[in-house]
């Protein structure tokens, strides 16, 4: 017997070709995004192609999702190959790509025990559930007591619990009741979370690197300051790795920097390698083996296309190659973004590896006014926070490529205002 795909009944609408057409597509959406106006139609590598046929340079990767680029063949194959066999089972029944999934990315992280979800919201719910567990069951937390310690300006994502520890307004504001058992302290200032630390903190849960909140960096020695103290309190130090991880800042994951190994990593976004939403905490088997059948899942956590393009992810992160670049590439970067601040084109750089946050002087509008200046000049950026701009160019970027976006960008600050 043979599956029968049916005709539709009613004739698919032919696609839009204009970009009024699509905008006006776009009207029926919610409006929860503020898109710069650009209607991508295809993209290669770095670079994009609109509608009209126009390119432009992308230097913000999907948020680092991209960081392999846009279409990378090893990917797109890996994902056809993955097609043409079998994309979805649940976890109702087990299939032949998830434990080799599983066993590379632990393998990858130094650790042992892999929990995939999908986005990166459900990265950091699962391991806020699973810390809770841990505290009760391991540390032996008295129920319903389990705190969980967390920086200001974070960004761990947009659910009814991660917005409940967020201090942006515009992330909480009309959300709540917001879900207890969450401690806020200053990014960056280990005394301050070493007083926040009580017998009942089940984890301290940080962005290496903040990336949201304009990629800041903690000062030297921080994330080692908190992995000792996380580890003298018997409390689960939580990487959020999902923005910072997987090569953009010059490492697989960005605690290497310190020479630190938290309890538990969390990863997306480019684990995904910008085809498929794929996510995991990664850990021991002493925190992810609280979870029994029932207690925790997902649909389409660890399904097999996922599976599949993530363990090409992995397989390229191993070369070594893309973390090379990041670093190469990232020092270029830097060099010439630190000579545009000492000639006050930017008031301040940071960043780390093939990422970076760049605040533009305020005569020029503001960041989203100069994402908007950059787009006429066929370059891709985006705003966060006033008057920053993250820049996260695909690793796969060639330097000459780079250049000419950099070059765009001095071009849009030596404008008068
Ligand atoms: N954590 C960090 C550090 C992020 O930067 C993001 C997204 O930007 C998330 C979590 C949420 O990921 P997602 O948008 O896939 O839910």
């Amino acid at each position: 017997m043979s599956t029968v795909f049916e005709t539709p009944a009613q004739a698919t609408p032919a696609p839009a070709t204009t970009a009024e057409a699509i905008r006006a597509a776009e009207a029926r959406s919610a409006h929860n995004y503020h898109p710069l106006p650009i209607v991508i139609a295809s993209a290669q590598g770095a670079w994009t192609t609109d509608i009209e046929g126009r390119r432009a340079l992308d230097l913000l990767a999907g948020y680092s999702a991209l960081n392999f680029g846009h279409g990378h063949p090893r990917l797109i194959r890996a994902a056809k190959d993955q097609l043409d066999r079998v994309t979805l089972t649940s976890r109702a029944f087990h299939h032949d790509r998830f434990g080799e999934f599983c066993a590379q990315l632990a393998d990858l992280c130094g650790m042992e025990t892999v929990l995939p979800m999908n986005t990166g919201a459900e990265a950091v719910e699962s391991a806020v559930k699973v810390a809770r567990k841990w505290g009760y069951e391991v540390k032996g937390v008295a129920p319903g007591q389990a705190r969980v310690v967390v920086a200001a300006n974070n960004f761990h994502g947009r659910t009814t619990t991660i917005v409940s520890f967020s201090t942006d307004p515009d992330a909480r504001t009309g959300f709540g009741p917001f879900t207890p058992g969450f401690d806020v302290v200053p990014y960056g200032d280990a005394a301050a979370l070493a007083a926040a630390l009580t017998e009942d903190t089940v984890a301290v849960l940080l962005e290496p690197i903040q990336g949201e909140a304009g990629v800041l960096v903690p000062p030297p020695g921080y994330l080692a300051q908190v992995r000792e103290l996380t580890a003298r309190h018997d409390v689960l130090m939580i990487a959020d790795e999902i923005q910072s991880g997987l090569g953009r800042t010059g490492r697989t994951f960005a605690c290497e920097h310190e020479g630190v190994v938290p309890d538990v990593y969390l990863l997306g976004k480019a684990l995904g390698g910008g085809v498929v939403p794929v996510s995991a905490v990664v850990s021991s088997q002493a925190v992810l083996g609280v979870l029994r059948p029932g207690q925790h899942g997902s649909t389409f956590g660890g399904n097999p296309l996922a599976c599949a393009v993530a363990l090409e992810v992995i397989a390229m992160l191993r070369t070594g190659e893309f973390q090379q670049r990041a670093t190469e590439l990232g020092a270029h970067m830097h060099a010439r973004l630190g000579e545009m601040t000492a000639t006050g084109l930017l008031e301040a750089v940071r960043g780390r590896g093939l990422w970076a946050g760049v605040d533009v002087p305020a005569r020029h509008g503001g960041g989203s006014a100069v994402a908007r200046r950059l787009l006429e000049s066929g370059v891709l950026v985006k705003d966060t926070h006033g008057s920053t701009i993250r820049l996260a160019p695909p690793l796969v970027i060639g330097q000459e490529d780079l250049d000419w976006g950099l070059d765009r960008l001095a071009d849009v600050l030596s404008e008068p205002a």
